[in-house]
């Protein structure tokens, strides 16, 4: 079963992405934490997405694209995948599309964890003093969350004419969200 989780930064994806991994025993495939790591090894990918995600910005369809055909082809990843913020653009809908295809398979479950602003800001506040990600400050957040509005929250149309989806109050309890995602699986 492959599921794509999709919102803002902030909206407590990575959270539930590893809960939902654990309790479905599929792998979770977050194309910010793979960044973050060839940043923190600076391989060649890293070295081209270090600049642009320190602003906030989105790294290119190209790159994005690449590593998620490399994931896809990975054995762990035949039972499925949990998709964290994996899809940030129509280009990148459309691509993975394509790849889930090319391998007989479809994305099953798109999520959308909704959020109000306020909550967001002030999640994000306090992650930046726990884990201090660059990308956590002010001037980046802003950038990201237009972002988010400009070119990830149209992908939402684009599912909604391919297969669906499925709205998430994210508001709550970690383990209240939790008990939401799998109801929306059907799994509760
Ligand atoms: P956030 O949820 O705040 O965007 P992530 O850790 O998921 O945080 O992503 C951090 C950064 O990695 C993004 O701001 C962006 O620069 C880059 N990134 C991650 N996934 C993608 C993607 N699918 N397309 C383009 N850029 C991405």
């Amino acid at each position: 079963m492959n599921i794509l989780l999709l919102g803002p930064p902030g909206a407590g994806k990575g959270t539930q992405g590893a809960l939902l991994s654990q309790a479905l025993g599929l792998p979770r495939f977050a194309t910010g934490d793979l960044l973050r790591d060839a940043v923190k090894h600076g391989t060649p990918l890293g070295l081209r997405a270090k600049a642009v995600m320190e602003a906030g910005h989105l790294v290119s369809d190209d790159l994005i694209l690449g590593v998620i055909r490399a994931e896809l082809a990975k054995p762990v990843a035949a039972q499925g995948v949990i998709f964290d913020g994996v899809v940030r653009t129509i280009p990148q809908a459309q691509g993975v599309d394509e790849l889930l295809r090319s391998l007989g398979r479809t994305m099953d479950h798109v999520l959308i964890f909704d959020v109000t602003d306020a909550q967001l800001l002030q999640r994000l506040a306090a992650r930046r003093s726990v884990e201090g990600r660059a990308d956590d400050d002010p001037a980046a957040v802003a950038t990201r969350l237009q972002a988010y509005r400009q070119q990830t929250a149209p992908v939402i149309s684009w599912y909604e004419t391919h297969g669906g989806v499925t709205r998430i109050d994210a508001v709550g309890l970690v383990d209240e969200v939790a008990a939401r995602v799998m109801r929306a699986l059907g799994r509760a």
